[in-house]
């Protein structure tokens, strides 16, 4: 926990993300401390948004696990929470004043639970300004007084507005922050994932159910709770759909969902009469390897040679683990020409690998001198099957091993 604020990351930023993130933390913190001096707290609001702050945190610490779960699938990319089911059900709720009090709430939770200190100063300054924006298209129908219970068509209409607005400017916010922080980017990965925002429009939705049920039956609220933690759960869905795709040990894909692929890759070369490469390859002696230096050692070179056959090949290339120290690589578009070229070039970039390796008894230590035989096959001439080809690719590399290893050999027909 960066307490430290001339520790804090942002410094390390580009000048205009600094200034931006701070004059959104600023504009927020002088808008909030404006309304909060002139805007009156009854004690029937003091009810409601107890129960919205307990039913928060309780919330959030249920779905710890999920979360963290959640945000090491996503990466850098933009992760939306349920966080605005909360916040939303309090701008319809209670005055702003508790509004920010819950966004407080909220944030100080998570920041204890371990995020970065200006990250969440952030995330709250939209939460601030979001929800005030909200506010003020609320007041059309009901300037002063809380609870807000929309009534009728144009009630449905200015509830909708809202929403829209607190989404709005929630999503500006952050994507703005994105997109300074490195303009090159690409759009689709600043935009997000569409069914992210979904996922925050399911929360504004839910938020209004929690609104309209505190104002009606408070205790209730207990029976919407079970919603907020089904639904919670269903967002770790791309993650288990990761966890398929991907072995865990080297991080490429696993050989059924290489299989899937590499078929989907080869129709297409078929319509496009394209041809289409496929490299086997089995690390040379690793039985030797791993009994003389231990098998978690074996495990971080294995993970190593992924990393390297990962960074030598196009994104489009299909890099998967077909079994023990055993890889496949599917490659689009490479015909006889090219394919023993880029097999020897991995080759010799795996022979020259040093990897720094730990061992629980031993020092770190550095392992080189990694050998990869490898048996390449090429569509049309080797086969038009997916079978066929990992066929001709796995006789060219018992070919390789038996012509003294290290070294590439083409499928021959
Ligand atoms: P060569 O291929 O050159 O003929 O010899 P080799 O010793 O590599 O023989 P082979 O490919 O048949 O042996 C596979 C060895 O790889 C056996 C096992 O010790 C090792 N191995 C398989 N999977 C793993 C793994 O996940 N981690 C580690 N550390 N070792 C593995
Ligand atoms: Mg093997
Ligand atoms: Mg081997």
């Amino acid at each position: 926990m960066a307490l430290h604020p001339w520790q804090w990351k942002l410094w390390r930023e580009r000048k205009v993300v600094i200034a931006y993130v701070l004059t959104v933390d600023i504009v927020a913190l002088a808008l909030a401390a404006g309304i909060i001096m002139t805007t009156p707290i009854r004690s029937g609001d003091l009810l409601r948004f107890g129960l919205l702050a307990a039913g928060a945190v309780v919330h959030r610490e249920a779905v710890r696990r999920i979360e963290s779960l959640r945000e090491r699938t996503t990466g850098q990319g933009l992760l939306t929470d349920l966080t605005s089911l909360w916040i939303f059900a309090a701008a319809l709720s209670v005055p702003l004043p508790l509004v920010f009090g819950l966004t407080g709430v909220v944030h100080l939770h998570s920041w204890y639970r371990g995020s970065s200190l200006y990250r969440k100063l952030f995330s709250a300054a939209t939460m601030v300004l979001a929800p005030t924006a909200a506010v003020a298209v609320l007041q059309l129908v009901q300037p002063a007084g809380y609870p807000i219970v929309p009534q009728g068509p144009p009630g449905l209409v200015v509830l909708i507005g809202a929403g829209t607005v607190f989404w709005l400017v929630n999503y500006a916010l952050v994507v703005g922050a994105m997109i300074m922080s490195d303009p090159l980017q690409p759009a689709r990965q600043v935009l997000g994932n569409p069914s992210e925002q979904i996922v925050v429009a399911a929360a504004l939705g839910l938020g209004v159910g929690f609104a309209v049920t505190l104002t009606f039956a408070p205790w209730l609220i207990a029976v919407l709770m079970i919603t907020v933690f089904a639904l919670h759960r269903a967002l770790l869905l791309p993650h288990f759909q990761q966890a398929a795709r991907t072995d865990s040990k080297t991080g490429l894909l696993t050989v059924g969902f290489w299989r899937e692929a590499a078929g989907r890759e080869l129709e297409r070369a078929r319509r496009l009469a394209d041809p289409l490469g496929v490299l086997m390859l089995d690390l040379d002696h690793f039985k030797l390897f791993n009994d003389r230096m231990g098998h978690l050692v074996g495990d971080q070179v294995l993970r190593a040679v992924a990393d390297e056959l990962r960074s030598q090949t196009r994104p489009y290339d299909l890099v998967g683990r077909f079994g023990g120290e055993e890889f496949v690589i599917l490659l689009p578009g490479v015909g006889t020409a090219q394919v023993e070229h880029i097999a020897d070039r991995i080759r010799e970039r795996i022979s020259q690998l040093r990897v720094l390796v730990d061992s629980p008894h031993d020092r770190p230590a550095t392992v080189d001198g990694i050998s990869v035989s490898i048996g390449a096959a090429v569509r049309p001439n080797d086969g038009d099957e997916i079978d066929d080809l990992l066929l001709a690719a796995d006789g060219a590399l018992l070919a390789a091993k038996t012509a003294g290893r290290d070294r590439v050999r083409l499928a021959t027909r």
